[in-house]
């Protein structure tokens, strides 16, 4: 079969490396793709968002099957526009993915549907946002209701930093319509987890639980990336949390989406945090998460296409997963996530460790090598049965990039917190 993954960064290439090694391809295709996906597929220059131009490509090609990876192609219609012309395809219409694209339709669901979350108000009007901070006090979380690249969400610690995340939002426009709505939500405590699922309607298949992190330095210190690294499983999350998390959020939001005529399919995304009154919901997401997909899909043992086509045809794909520890770091590109240089030309990937897997984000091919094109760069990633080994290999992994002021990566990734 042939088929086409959209998107450029490490959680497609991580897509296209599952998909490389399942039995039923036969050619593989990225739009637009990236300098590692080119080593694998046939890089098509097509933006994620040329809906019409994907579909004709699509069709051109005779393309069997279709996964979209990232959210704003979902947004845009992509899946509603192959679903129009008869094409396969894995992903949510934009009315499902709406449980991302808005913060504040998120939260309204959940409310609606008596998933937990932090309690919220929703505004437009600034004055009435401070007064009601001012009412709650700090610490308190200000988002952004629509998408903002990672980036519309400030956990304020006091009461100035909320009202300053205000006047960027709502007065300065910072995300434009996109913070044009801000959503104010309580703080809450607790260690973080993505729980994702392959979702078709009311069934939900979920995967194993993963931890990224997001802050850009070591102990979570810093400002809030995309991501700098991931491990998978949790070994500090107990089974019943997670029990917990399928039965009171993931199926009630998968049944919640039929039940509001949005039914879902893809891969659903819960970010949530374990409280002491148990799992809660910090955000939706409509696609496979960026860094987590880079350390699940190495332990996933089952063919991908399979899945994608088990799943839509409304049959239990029985995942099954390797009994091993897989944990990866990001190389970004120093300054990231303020500003960074790009063209910078990446070390000879070869001399990385056998035992490690090389994913690539923000890269493109040269003749002579790969050069960066994005703020994050590489994940350098390792899968052993024994945690201490995968970090281990990791770390040696690393050592490719040290002392290299072209480059910036964490080195308490997979340790435990
Ligand atoms: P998001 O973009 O919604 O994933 O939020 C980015 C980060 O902000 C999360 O990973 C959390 O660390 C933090 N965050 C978001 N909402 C809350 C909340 N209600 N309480 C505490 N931290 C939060």
């Amino acid at each position: 079969m042939k088929v086409l993954v959209i998107g450029s960064g490490g959680r497609e290439h991580s897509i296209v490396a599952k998909l490389a090694s399942s039995t039923e391809v036969t050619a593989l295709y990225a739009a637009p793709g990236n300098g590692g996906i080119a080593d694998l597929a046939l890089c098509v220059p097509i933006d994620v968002t040329a809906v019409e131009d994907l579909v004709h490509f699509a069709k051109e090609e005779q393309i069997d099957w279709t996964f979209v990876g990232p959210e704003i192609p979902l947004l845009a219609g992509v899946v509603n526009a192959f679903q129009q012309e008869g094409l396969n395809v894995f992903g949510p219409t934009k009315e499902a993915a709406l449980i991302e694209g808005s913060k504040d339709y998120a939260k309204q669901f959940m409310r609606t549907h008596g998933i937990p979350t932090a309690a919220s108000e929703t505004f437009s009007d600034a004055a009435k946002a401070k007064a009601y901070i001012v009412e709650k006090g700090g610490p308190i979380v200000v988002k952004a209701d629509g998408l903002a690249a990672g980036k519309g969400v400030v956990v304020a610690q006091t009461v100035a930093e909320a009202h300053e995340a205000i006047e960027s939002m709502l007065v300065d426009n910072q995300f434009g319509q996109a913070g044009s709505l801000v959503i104010i939500e309580d703080f809450l405590e607790g260690k973080e987890f993505s729980l994702m699922a392959f979702v078709d309607g009311g069934n939900v298949y979920p995967l194993v639980p993963a931890r990224d992190h997001k802050r850009v330095y070591d102990n979570d210190q810093g400002p809030n990336t995309g991501g700098m690294g991931a491990y998978a499983p949790i070994p500090d999350l107990q089974q019943p949390v997670i029990d917990e998390a399928i039965e009171r959020i993931l199926k009630p939001a998968a049944a919640g989406l039929v039940n509001e005529g949005r039914s879902f399919t893809g891969v659903l995304y819960a970010g949530l945090i374990e409280t002491t009154d148990g799992p809660k919901v910090i955000e939706f997401n409509a696609r496979f998460g960026d860094p987590e997909t880079q350390v699940i899909l190495p332990l996933l043992e089952n063919d991908l296409l399979q899945v994608m086509q088990d799943v839509t045809a409304g049959n239990d794909p029985k995942l099954k997963w390797k009994d091993a520890f897989a944990t990866g770091t990001v190389i970004a590109a120093s300054g990231y996530p303020g500003s960074y240089d790009k063209q910078l030309p990446l070390p000879d990937l070869s001399q990385l460790p056998h035992d490690v897997y090389c994913i690539h984000a923000g890269t493109e091919k040269k003749a002579d090598g790969y050069v960066s094109n994005g703020g994050r760069i590489l994940f350098i990633g390792s899968v052993h049965h024994n945690r201490a080994d995968a970090v281990e290999s990791v770390k040696k992994g690393l050592k490719l990039f040290k002392n290299n002021p072209d480059f910036h990566y964490r080195t308490d990734i997979g340790f435990g917190k």
